[in-house]
Formats: C-alpha cells, structure tokens, sequence
C-alpha cells in the first residue's frame, strides 16, 4: 500500500487503540506490555488520569497565547524545575533538538556576552544522538544521519566516548562547551561513569567551558532521580531535557544556571508553540507525580528488579544476550543477534523494546511499571531469547 507520509519511517505493522497504564491495545483488541514507552516519553504510562484530567481541564479554558504574554502556569513549572534542579532559569520549547539547539545557542552567546565571540566551538562525543535539527546532527556527528544534507554546521569537534586523552587534546582557544549524555541512548545505552562526570565538571572548570547535559532521554525520573547526573553529583551549567517531561504531550526543556544564561535577554531567542497553556498543563501534572511522595523510590525500587532479573539473560542465553548495562528504568541488552530482529521477536510476543545502536535493545518502560509488569516482560524477553537459541541450535545441527 503506497502511503501518503514521507518514508522517512520504518514502521511496524501495527496500530494501537488507546493504552492503559503499561499496556497498549491495537485495533485488533490484542494487548502489548510497552517497554519502549513511545521511547521514553510516556513516563507515567499510558491514559494516566492526573494528566487527561490536567489536560482536558486546560482544554477547555485555553490553549495557546504566544509567548508575547505572561503564562503562569509556564512561571510555576520553570519554578518548580528551578526549585527541584541546579538551575535558576528555564526554557521551554516543543522538542529534544529544540532544546539541545538552546543549549548550544546560549553556550556560544555566554562567551560572546564575556567578549570571547571566537570561543564558539562544541565538543561531544561519538555514539552521541543530539538530535535531527542541522546544528543537532553535526553534534551528533553521526555520518549516516548527516551524509546528503549539504555542508554539516560547523563548531563541533568529535572525540572518542570515554577517551580522556583525545577529550583534553580537543580544548583550544575557541573551545566554548562540551555536551554530553549522562547515559547515550541512541547510542546504546552507554552510561557515563561518575566519576568520568566528575572529571568533566572539574575540566570545564579549570578551561571556563559550559559543560552541557543532554537529558532529553535520561531525565525526569528515568534513573530513579529527577536528572541523571544527580547521581554523579557533577551539575552542568545548561542542560536539556524533552522526552519525558510531557508524558507524551510534545514538551522541551533547557534548563540554566543565571551565569551560563548571562547572554540571552530579551529577543535572543523564541519559539512560538513553546510553553504554551496546554504543554504547562501536562508538565506541571507530570511534576506532580514524579515529585511526589515515594514516586522515585519506586521507580529505584522496580528498576532493581527488573535489573536483578535481566541478569541471568546472558548466563541463560549467551548466544543471544552479551551483557546487561545502563541505570534504573533505561536498560539495555547488549546482543549478539540482530537487535531489529530480537525487536520484531519480542513484539510477536506482545513486549515492545526499542533498537538502539550498538546492537542494542533498549528497555524503557514507563516509570509507573509495577513489579507484576518487570516480571512479565522478563518471562517474554526469555521466550524470546529461547527461541533465538532453539532456532541456532537446530541450524547447528
Ligand atoms: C531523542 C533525543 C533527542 C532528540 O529529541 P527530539 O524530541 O526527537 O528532537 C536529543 N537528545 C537525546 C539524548 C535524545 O534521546
């Protein structure tokens, strides 16, 4: 069937009904348990009635004012993030490269704003997913998003991931920030160790760099604490933040200190759609849950379960599954079968994961996923994997 979308998609043949919680109903009635969450973007699930309340509420007062007009409800939400995070302002706009493409716009303007226009470069880091904006993709740097697009926006110097020598090497006098995710994602859920955090905080230091986080995938409660890097106790000067601070309602956020944000003042930068009525709504109803009492313990406490049980994939079925890595509720399976193919599997056992480079499924399930949930998926991951093997093993023979 030729469709009328751009084929920029490979898509599953499938179509979902409405979701509840963890699960997904397709057309047909048939349930899937959703470990991909719409790639961590359903935080709390699907149909949660804290945010259809907050957002049918708000749809029936008002929708969108521009940004031409004080909205409080975007005051309350940037207040709370403030309260709650390293920073002292906030940003919001409709999408993760959005917010990345902030960040970077208030890195370069810090130093302009400081009398050094020429310090404008960015380092990240390889296995970095930024973004599909041009400014985004050259962060990113990865050719095969790149290639065929025209000349890649300059100022950005790739290193190696963990490769601290070639990191120190790339720092030169037009050198303004280093951006990175505290755990890749796209990239295959490759996390940062603290301590390497840490190092980076204190290298930004010592050379006046920005040090920007990109918290799109990681952030709002994903890893048992409000941002990722909490965890490391190294706090960025910006950081950004998307999936899963809308719960599904298309929301961006880039968050800094008053110092790092020194250049952006009136007409610096804007964005029509961001922050309007509706998404404050739904982020300030998600702030509510993820805030709330026990709701990040929780969230520790299901990740370790589900942890603990991943755990005896690779013993089970070495032949599938290599290694499991990443932190709390952003797993991943490291393979040593095609991860498409591990993916359409596992989905033809009614459990969605999510390929990630690296040959890597990801397991993002939302944050509200009960125990119950964990050990469902497991036991479907495991019927996979058994099959992977029974299906090499007769090959074998
Ligand atoms: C998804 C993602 C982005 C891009 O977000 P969009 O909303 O698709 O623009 C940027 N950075 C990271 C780490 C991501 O995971």
């Amino acid at each position: 069937m030729t469709s009328a979308l751009l084929p920029t998609y490979a898509r599953a043949p499938i179509a979902f009904e409405r979701g509840e919680g963890a699960w997904l109903v397709a057309r047909g009635g048939e349930r899937y348990l959703d470990f991909g969450a719409g790639i961590a973007v359903n935080a709390l699930g699907h149909a949660h009635p804290h945010l259809v309340e907050a957002l049918t509420t708000q749809a029936q007062k008002l929708w969108h004012t521009s940004n031409l007009f004080e909205i409080p409800d975007g005051e309350r939400l940037g207040q709370r993030l403030v309260d709650a995070s390293f920073a002292d302002v906030a940003f919001f706009c409709n999408s993760g490269a959005e917010a990345n493409e902030a960040a970077i716009k208030m890195a370069r303007k810090y130093h302009a704003a400081g009398g050094h226009p020429e310090r404008y470069r960015i380092i990240t880091f390889e296995g970095a997913f930024h973004g599909r904006t041009l400014a985004t993709l050259a962060a990113g740097g990865q050719q095969k998003y790149i290639e065929g697009f025209g000349p890649k926006v300059d100022g950005f110097d790739q290193v190696p991931f963990g490769d601290h020598e070639a990191l120190r090497a790339a720092i030169g006098p037009e050198t303004a920030a280093v951006m990175i995710e505290p755990i890749q994602g796209e990239g295959g859920v490759r996390p940062v160790p603290p301590q390497c955090l840490r190092g980076l905080r204190a290298l930004c230091d010592e050379h006046g760099l920005m040090l920007i986080m990109d918290e799109v995938q990681t952030g709002v409660g994903r890893t048992g604490r409000l941002f990722a890097h909490e965890w490391s106790g190294a706090a960025p000067d910006i950081m950004s933040a998307a999936k899963g601070i809308g719960g599904g309602f298309p929301l961006g956020l880039c968050l800094a200190t008053r110092e790092a944000a020194r250049g952006m003042v009136a007409g610096s930068h804007g964005t029509t759609f961001g922050g309007n009525p509706l998404a404050m709504a739904v982020g300030n109803a998600v702030l509510d849950v993820v805030l709330g009492d026990g709701f990040l313990d929780h969230v520790q406490r299901v990740a370790l379960v589900l942890k603990q049980k991943l755990g005896a994939l690779p013993d089970r079925y070495p032949h599938v599954v290599t290694e499991i890595r990443g932190e709390g509720l952003m797993l991943g399976l490291k393979l040593a079968v095609p991860n498409t193919e591990f993916a359409a599997a596992a989905r033809a056992e009614h459990l969605l994961v999510i390929p990630a480079g690296d040959n890597v499924v990801r397991l993002l399930p939302p944050l509200i996923v009960t125990e119950a949930d964990v050990s469902e998926a497991v036991a479907r991951l495991e019927v996979t994997a058994a099959a992977f093997t029974a299906a090499m093993r007769g090959a074998a023979e």
